[in-house]
């Protein structure tokens, strides 16, 4: 799948390949749905093409292996055995699978070539993790490399930070994104505009048959000061409760739409207050009664 807004930050990486300057431990930041895990698998497809020299070395090139070689041919079955994905969901990353992945880099390559190990979401390590992490960081060798994705590198020890080689990932033109969305018949949703810098995250609620909910989700939050009845509001959050993040953004949004047209900051304040201290609630306290929450929320900005 080509995203067209890591044209840039592709060509400029394969130029530091094929001019030597390229550093074993690469760091991709940036935004939740912008491509930073599909820039890595690109990446590191490419690094362990046996074509590399070659196909690197072509003007203007995006990182595209060749697609022909062994390496390749065990990249494209998902079985190359000199590419090792650590991807965790919802936990931390722990020092044991910091200490596979050295394992991983210290034993000889299968393909005797490169060996390329991603760690997405490398915010997730431990202390520990990370402190393990930097032996292998500060041991370069030449045909191993690490990419580590995150999207909060303040989160990241100082120490990893300094030993990596910082890319910021990011959709530079709106427009590629918005021809992207619309290439998969994305379109025509009010609030798109404000998910432009994350155009896979929308990819994925389309997928996810999302995108009408949260369609309907805007419209509950344009007309929630004047509304009474939150039920079908209230069915959506419980059915799809990560869903709260969006709504309450939308909230956002629309106040400060209200303090460009005149509300006052101390209004506009105290409301962003009640909008947070209702997602706090949402997320940090079990059994809580939804219906009641909102229909407060509902009458706080009311009365802001
Ligand atoms: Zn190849």
């Amino acid at each position: 799948m080509a995203l067209p807004w890591l044209n840039t930050v592709e060509q400029q990486l394969a130029q530091s390949y094929t001019s030597q300057r390229f550093h074993h431990a690469q760091l991709f930041c940036g935004p939740i749905g912008v491509g930073k895990f599909s820039l890595s698998e690109q990446l590191a497809n490419s690094l362990l093409c046996q074509n590399i020299n070659t196909h690197m070395a072509r003007p203007n090139t995006v990182l595209a292996p060749c697609g022909q070689c062994k390496s390749c041919s065990l990249t494209l079955a998902g079985n190359h055995p000199d590419k090792r994905v650590t991807q965790v969901e919802g936990q931390s990353i722990g020092v044991d699978d910091i200490r596979a992945i050295s394992d991983f880099m210290n034993h000889s390559a299968a393909q005797n070539g490169n060996k390329v190990a991603i760690i997405e979401n490398c915010e997730k390590m431990t202390t520990a993790a990370a402190n393990a992490l930097l032996k292998t960081l500060e041991e370069p060798s030449n045909s191993r490399f690490l990419i580590l994705t995150t999207s909060q590198p303040a989160q990241l020890p100082a120490t990893i930070l300094s030993r990596c080689a910082k890319t910021d990932i990011k959709v530079a033109s709106t427009q590629s994104a918005q021809q992207w969305l619309e290439s998969l018949n994305i379109s025509g949703f009010e609030w798109l505009p404000l998910f432009y810098a994350q155009p896979l995250l929308i990819q994925q609620w389309q997928a996810q048959e999302q995108l009408q909910h949260i369609d309907t989700l805007y419209k509950f939050a344009t007309e929630f000061k004047h509304s009474h009845n939150f039920t079908a509001l209230v069915d959506i959050i419980n059915k799809q409760p990560e869903l709260i993040r969006i709504f309450t953004l939308f909230l956002s949004e629309q106040l400060k739409q209200q303090l460009i047209l005149g509300m006052s900051f101390d209004a506009y304040q105290n409301a962003q207050q009640a909008l947070n201290e209702f997602l706090q609630n949402n997320t940090q306290v079990l059994g809580l009664n939804l219906p009641l929450a909102v229909s407060r929320l509902a009458h706080a900005l009311r009365n802001i």
